[in-house]
């Protein structure tokens, strides 16, 4: 049995991207059951020789845009409680959203370690998205970029020490 690695997050910060990049063409959808799992796809991830699953959940993309409960589709928290570290991530470009406090406030009250990201981290002008992100109260961000691969290593540490 694998590790497991949960990506959660708002809408649009790029989780999907950082899913299909660490699982490639294993991509496997394990579960079809109607209303339960239908959004949420699993995979087996390599980082840099570090072998785990990962989860990307959808489960705060709901078309409700005006309140956390309305989109914390119960699959999401159970994907953060069975896993091994959650990876939240949130959009250095866009800052930190009041959605990204209220996900980091209830992330805070949860028993698995969190892992914060700051995706969309390439090039300039993202320091002070990546800096409002210390204040989520959830450790250091790292610095990223899904889309162009940047931040592996520090990605690779962050987990090693919970899978
Ligand atoms: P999700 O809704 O969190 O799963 O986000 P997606 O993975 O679908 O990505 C949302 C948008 O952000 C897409 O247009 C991606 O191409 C873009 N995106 C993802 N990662 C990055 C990144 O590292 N940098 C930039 N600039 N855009 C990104
Ligand atoms: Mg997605």
């Amino acid at each position: 049995q694998l590790p497991t690695v949960a990506i959660v997050g708002r809408p649009n910060v790029g989780k999907s991207t950082l899913f299909n990049r660490l699982v490639g063409k294993k991509l496997a959808l394990v579960d079809d059951r109607p209303g339960v799992t239908r959004d949420r796809r699993e995979g087996d991830a390599t980082l840099i020789g570090l072998d785990f699953r990962v989860i990307d959940t959808a489960g705060f993309e709901t078309d409700d845009p005006q309140t956390l409960p309305g989109r914390m589709r119960a699959q999401t928290q159970a994907a953060v409680r069975e896993a091994d570290v959650a990876l939240f991530m949130v959009d250095a470009r866009a800052g930190v959203t009041p959605l990204d406090e209220e996900v980091a406030l209830w992330l805070r009250g949860e028993d698995t370690p969190v892992v914060l990201v700051a995706n969309k981290a390439e090039g300039k002008a993202t320091e002070a998205g990546v800096h409002e992100a210390y204040g989520l109260g959830l450790g250091d961000p790292i610095p990223f970029s899904a889309e162009h691969g940047e931040g592996l290593v520090d990605l690779f540490e962050a987990l090693r020490p919970h899978i």
